[in-house]
């Protein structure tokens, strides 16, 4: 498998994930500062600071996943099962660039 290529995949998506999460930052504190007249307004709003905040949370435990791995690669340990230590297969790595188990420990 070639590392150099995994590598940018992650750091490529992790320059997306953090322009995504900053995006959402700037929404829910846009929302904070407003206070809408009209209740319904209000009510469709913290609908969609809550998915916006799912989404965020989310979107920090890839960040972390993804810095983890960014480390396995330095460490040598990247295409190795965090469990288990069989190789996690190239196929699942290309699927999931992220992960830290084979598919048999997930
Ligand atoms: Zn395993």
């Amino acid at each position: 498998m070639n590392l150099q290529h995994a590598r940018q995949r992650l750091l490529d998506t992790r320059t997306e994930l953090e322009g995504r999460l900053e995006r959402a930052h700037k929404h829910i504190r846009g929302r904070e500062e407003e206070v809408s007249p009209n209740f319904h307004e209000q009510v469709v709003e913290t609908g969609n600071d809550q998915v916006v905040q799912f989404l965020e949370q989310e979107g920090q435990q890839q960040l972390q996943q993804i810095d983890r791995a960014l480390q396995r690669i330095d460490s040598g340990d990247y295409e190795r099962c965090n469990k288990c230590g069989e190789a996690i297969g190239e196929q699942r790595l290309g699927a999931l660039p992220w992960t830290e188990f084979c598919i048999n420990c997930v």
